[in-house]
């Protein structure tokens, strides 16, 4: 994955919560792109589909959030029971293999486990891993040392032109360690007038950080932890970093990518801090300075990193229905199967079903694959649609990485993509969940469909979290390809986030209502229907990487 400098287009907007009812009233709408070129979506007045079958969706999740399918963990044998049943129900829905007529996308994956016993040494210093600190690599090497490598502390660690903005502007951090801070300065002071204030850009996720610093050459990131600016206390930090970890393979045995990527402890920053002669939250509000220079600490960094590596392959599962016109022409609904699978504990196993993260999104899949394909026999869509399952989600947008890079179908052949990941088991709600503001013109087709439905759409809540970064859609729009991503998880559920989110308690319930699940398919369901057959090529809205690359792929 590449994302080059300018990287307008990866931010949320700031979206104030004022601005969450969005009115819509108007029956046509007019959407002004930055083209000057002005587009008319009429409403979709489309009827409810009454072969929407809820109890076949409530089987499906049953199925695949039980116990027998062991959590879907990747390369588990919940895997294999899980690619199988979804290409039985696909090729009984009558559906055909989306890769060369094949139901399974192979997915080359790497499980990378850095060794525990290693020690950081700072400035004569010895940091724990785990405790100080975390390292890991993606790159597919046994062994990976800092030497007395340089220490340069960068601020937040951003190149962002467009908010005139560079951390690196002057400084060479070849083959040198980076220390810097989590999130951007939007987020530190709040004020709406820096990147987007309080809702994170991409600039503020850590993976932007370890891909600029591989950018500019450094041999190291070692992040500083805080827990509000991370979203996430420190546990979460060691739990994601020091175990195995999957990786997408490139030709290139990854060594394309940043050599150590780590995090620093609070603590354990405030010493290197200190070592270095400088105070930590002074250097802290200091990158809040538009004239911030990257400072030389003058202290170096030595780790012996130990890589154990294994070799596997996973699986995304594509189901194809052939269009009647523009069969070339594709829409993709996608929703990824994977989920953490079980693990061993003093107390016994535990199995994570993910029942709503994310059975019932493949659940609805299968439903939607099945309805379209039954009236396609009768009244095809002129564009094909591909309905795909992607693996490895949770470990960090894998199987997603793969099919967007385009060996399936080119990303230039794809309309547009509605990615459901968590939906919403419970009672209908009279609105509708928008990650990321002012992205596409997809935003439109949402706006339309929702009132069509009565509701209306609501920005999501905490765009401080960067969803809109965070799930399968993202990859396919960093490929050009606009979307939307349909994520409840939780939303009319408060015991959600706190209790089953990622835990064990996400459980199938025979005493969902399935409302909402219902009603977000059946908005699915007339933006697909819409898409398949009005030639429309949804545009980007505003300047960004994401519109300049669909632009030179439809220009072609
Ligand atoms: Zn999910």
């Amino acid at each position: 994955m590449t994302t080059s400098k300018s990287l307008l287009s990866l931010l949320i907007a700031s979206a104030t919560l004022a601005g969450c009812s969005a009115k819509q009233d108007s029956a046509t709408v007019t959407i002004d792109s930055n083209a000057n070129v002005e587009k008319t979506v009429a409403a979709n007045t489309s009827p409810l589909a009454t072969d929407l079958n809820i109890n076949n969706v409530r089987a499906h999740i049953a199925k695949l959030a039980s116990d027998e399918f062991e959590g879907r963990g990747p390369l588990s044998a919940g895997e294999t029971l899980t690619i199988n049943y979804l290409k039985d129900q696909y090729q009984a829905a009558g559906l055909q293999g989306g890769v060369n007529g094949k139901f399974l996308q192979k997915v080359a994956m790497a499980k990378l486990t850095p060794d525990q016993s290693m020690v950081l040494n700072i400035a004569g210093m010895d940091f724990t891993a785990g405790v100080d600190f975390t390292a890991r690599t993606k790159q597919l090497v046994p062994q990976i040392q800092l030497n007395d490598s340089d220490m340069v502390y960068v601020g937040y660690g951003i190149t962002a032109p467009e908010y005139n903005w560079n951390d690196y502007d002057g400084i060479d951090v070849k083959g040198k360690t980076v220390v810097l801070l989590v999130n951007d300065p939007g987020f530190a002071t709040q004020d709406d007038t820096l990147f987007t204030g309080n809702a994170m850009t991409y600039y503020g996720r850590w993976s932007y950080k370890y891909e600029e610093a591989a950018r500019q050459g450094a041999k190291a990131v070692l992040v500083i932890h805080e827990t509000a600016e991370a979203a996430y206390p420190w546990s979460v930090v060691d739990s994601s970093n020091s175990g195995a970890k999957f990786s997408l393979m490139n030709d290139n045995n990854n060594m394309d990518t940043l050599p150590i990527l780590g995090w620093l402890s609070f603590d354990a920053a405030k010493k290197v801090f200190k070592a270095a002669g400088l105070n930590y939250l002074e250097q802290k509000k200091h990158a809040l300075d538009k004239n911030f220079k990257a400072i030389d600490l003058n202290i170096t960094a030595n780790l012996t990193l130990d890589n154990a590596i294994d070799k596997a392959e996973s699986h995304n599962v594509v189901a194809l229905l052939p269009g009647s016109e523009q069969a070339d022409e594709y829409i993709v609904v996608g929703a990824h199967w994977d989920h953490f699978g079980k693990k061993e504990t003093d107390t016994g196993t535990k199995i994570y079903n993910g029942a709503v993260d994310n059975a019932t999104g493949v659940a609805a899949t299968l439903e939607l694959a099945r309805m379209m394909a039954e009236r396609a026999k009768t009244a095809p869509l002129k564009r094909s649609l591909l309905f795909v399952n992607f693996t490895a989600e949770e470990t960090g947008l894998i199987g997603s990485k793969m099919f967007a890079a385009g060996t399936v179908v080119p990303s230039k052949q794809i309309v547009g993509i509605l990615n459901i990941d968590g939906m919403n088991p419970l009672d209908g709600v009279d609105y509708i969940l928008q990650y990321g503001k002012d992205m596409s013109e997809m935003e439109q087709y949402l706006a339309d469909a929702a009132k069509a439905q009565g509701r209306h759409v609501k920005m999501d809540p905490r765009p401080q979290n960067g969803l809109f970064f965070r799930s399968d859609h993202f990859p396919m729009a960093q490929q050009g390809v606009p979307g939307l991503l349909f994520m409840s998880l939780g939303d009319t559920d408060p015991d959600y986030i706190t209790h089953k989110y990622h835990k064990e308690a996400d459980d199938y319930s025979a005493d969902w209502s399935m409302g909402g699940v219902e009603q977000d398919m059946q908005l699915i369901l007339s933006i697909a229907n819409k898409l398949g057959n009005n030639g429309d090529w949804p545009t980007w809205t505003s300047e960004s990487d994401f519109k300049t690359r669909r632009q030179q792929d439809r220009e072609q």
